[in-house]
C-alpha cells in the first residue's frame, strides 16, 4: 500500500505569527507531498513496498538513497506537524518536565542546548530530542536523516524535532534561523511531546 500525505490537522494560518500561513502551505503541499510521491516511486515494484516506514528507516543503509531521503522526509514532516500547535508554548509538565530537568539541569538549559544543536547544523537538517533507553538526548541530523536510521550517529526515538531546512523559515525569516527557532518555542505541542515520552 502506498504511503499517503495525512491531514495537517489545522489551518495553514494556525501557527501565525510564529510560522506564517504561506510557508505552511508550501511546506505541506509541495515539500512534504514530494517526499511522499518520491518515496512511493522509489519503492514501487520492490520487496520493500509493503514495509512500514519505521522498518524502512531501520534498514536504510541497505536501501537506495531515494528511500533514505524521501522516507526520512515523510517520517520527519508527519512527526513535525503533530508536534506543533497554535496553543503551544505553555511548556512541558509532569513526567516530561521532570525528565528534561533530570537530563539537562533545567528547562531553560534544555532549550539552550536544543537551540544550539539546531543553530549549528550546517546546511539543511533537523535537531532532535530523542528517547534512548531511559535517557533523553539532543542530537541533529543532516538532510532528511533521523535518529531511527540504522546509520544514525545518535540513535533513539524522536519525541521533539525542528526542521531547519531554509524552506521551513526563509519566506518569513530569510537567513535568520535564530529568530525562527525563538518563535518555534511558542508553537510546540508539549502534550504531544509528553505522550511520545511515555510510549
Ligand atoms: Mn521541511
Amino acid at each position: 500500500m502506498a504511503f499517503e500525505l495525512h491531514s495537517l490537522g489545522y489551518d495553514y494560518a494556525a501557527l501565525e505569527p510564529y510560522i506564517d500561513a504561506r510557508t505552511m502551505e508550501i511546506h505541506y503541499t509541495k515539500h512534504h507531498q514530494a517526499y511522499v510521491n518520491n518515496l512511493n516511486n522509489a519503492l514501487a515494484n520492490t520487496e520493500w513496498q509493503s514495509k512500514s516506514l519505521e522498518e524502512l528507516l531501520g534498514n536504510v543503509s541497505k536501501l537506495p538513497v531515494a528511500v533514505r531521503n524521501n522516507g526520512g522526509g515523510h517520517y520527519n514532516h508527519t512527526l513535525f506537524w503533530k508536534l506543533l500547535a497554535n496553543n503551544g508554548g505553555n511548556g512541558p509538565t509532569g513526567e516530561l518536565s521532570d525528565a528534561l530537568v533530570k537530563s539537562f539541569g533545567s528547562f531553560d538549559k534544555f532549550k539552550e542546548l536544543f537551540t544550539n544543536a539546531a543553530m549549528t547544523r550546517f546546511g539543511s537538517g533537523w535537531a532532535w530530542l530523542v528517547k534512548s533507553g531511559s535517557e533523553l538526548k539532543i542530537t541533529s541530523t543532516p538532510n532528511q536523516d533521523n535518529p531511527l536510521m540504522d546509520n544514525a550517529e545518535v540513535k533513539g526515538v524522536p519525541i521533539l524535532g525542528v526542521d531547519v531546512w531554509e524552506h521551513a523559515y526563509y519566506l518569513k525569516y530569510q537567513n535568520r534561523r535564530n529568530e525562527y527557532l525563538a518563535a518555534f518555542w511558542n508553537v510546540v505541542n508539549w502534550d504531544e511531546v509528553g505522550k511520545r515520552l511515555k510510549k
